[in-house]
């Protein structure tokens, strides 16, 4: 008995050097954000198992691994994340886990650098916010179905039929919201938010796009920057600016008193999910769903 459940143990223990995939079991997939957990989940279906490190609300700039986190990530069989320095301090642990042993994709640095939006503060040179291009999150779409069916080739034709159906949601998302944004004149199209995640958007649909704290949220404000700005929100006659759920609120609300100081008046328009989607199960817990809402939000609130 006792000999039979070592024989057992040290070939679990082989399987699990070697990380191959048991085609018995489920394939280990660790993602960062919340907008790659939700692709991949649409991608991979029930043969996957998806786990997301960050939740809904959190902030991918700041965030660093729990202990918890090491233990799934030495489980992976691939992990998933975003890359272009996004996940700043998750970087060092991926690399130290080394590539030969768990498929490693940063899905933004698949992207052609010559689109990209490029940033000073950042390591990779470039503003990682590129989810809010959805022709860049379709290329994300193509990368997840061609890693996963390498990993997984006997549910190939799965893959590529998930990824297709999910495509054509993309592709409804985009005719969707830019028939929402043609609402909105080009002259009311000054988006002011906590920080600067909407560049992409802005370069997408003709949004003159200014965040309080930057690139990243790991700058604060200064008094300068709130004085700056408030100024520029008078000037340009913006109705209204967006408090952000993974960012704490009191910069724009500072921001708004900076304008009323100056005998003018500014609303916050709504809270925009920047770098991390709502709550999982609800429709802002969901890329496509966080999409709309936000270009609602936004149209609404500056028309
Ligand atoms: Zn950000």
């Amino acid at each position: 008995m006792k000999y039979r459940y070592i024989l057992v143990l040290v070939i679990a223990s082989l399987f699990s050097c070697k990380k191959e995939v048991d085609p018995n079991q489920k394939m280990q997939v660790v993602t960062t954000t919340t907008m790659i957990t939700d692709l991949v989940k649409n991608i991979g279906g029930d043969v996957v198992d998806v786990q997301g490190l960050m939740g809904a609300g959190v902030d991918p700039h700041l965030y660093k691994a729990s202990a918890g986190d090491v233990t799934k990530l030495s489980n992976a069989d691939i992990i998933f994340y975003n890359g272009l320095h996004l996940e700043g301090k998750l970087v060092e642990v991926f690399e130290k886990m080394g590539s030969d042993k768990v498929t490693q994709v940063a899905l933004g640095e698949k992207l052609d650098p010559a689109g990209l939006i490029g940033s000073d503060y950042f390591a990779s040179n470039y503003d990682p916010h590129v989810w809010f291009n959805i022709q860049y999150f379709k290329e994300f779409t193509n990368e997840v179905v061609s890693t996963l069916s390498r990993k997984l080739p006997q549910h190939k034709e799965q893959f590529a039929s998930n990824g297709a159906v999910y495509l054509k949601k993309l592709d409804a998302l985009e005719a969707e919201v830019k028939a929402i944004i043609a609402t909105l004149p080009e002259e009311k199209r000054i988006l002011v938010t906590a920080h600067d995640a909407f560049n992409y958007f802005g370069k997408s649909y003709d949004f003159n796009v200014v965040g309080l704290q930057g690139l990243s949220t790991a700058t604060e404000a200064g008094v300068q920057d709130v004085q700056k700005l408030s100024q520029f929100i008078i000037d340009k006659n913006v109705k209204a600016i967006f408090v952000e759920s993974s960012v704490p609120q009191r910069t724009i609300e500072a921001l708004q008193e900076a304008v009323r100081a100056k005998g003018h008046e500014v609303i916050i328009g709504g809270s925009l999910y920047s770098d991390a989607l709502g709550d999982a199960g609800t429709i802002e817990g969901t890329y496509i769903g966080m999409f709309t809402y936000n270009v609602n939000t936004i149209v609404n609130s500056l028309k």
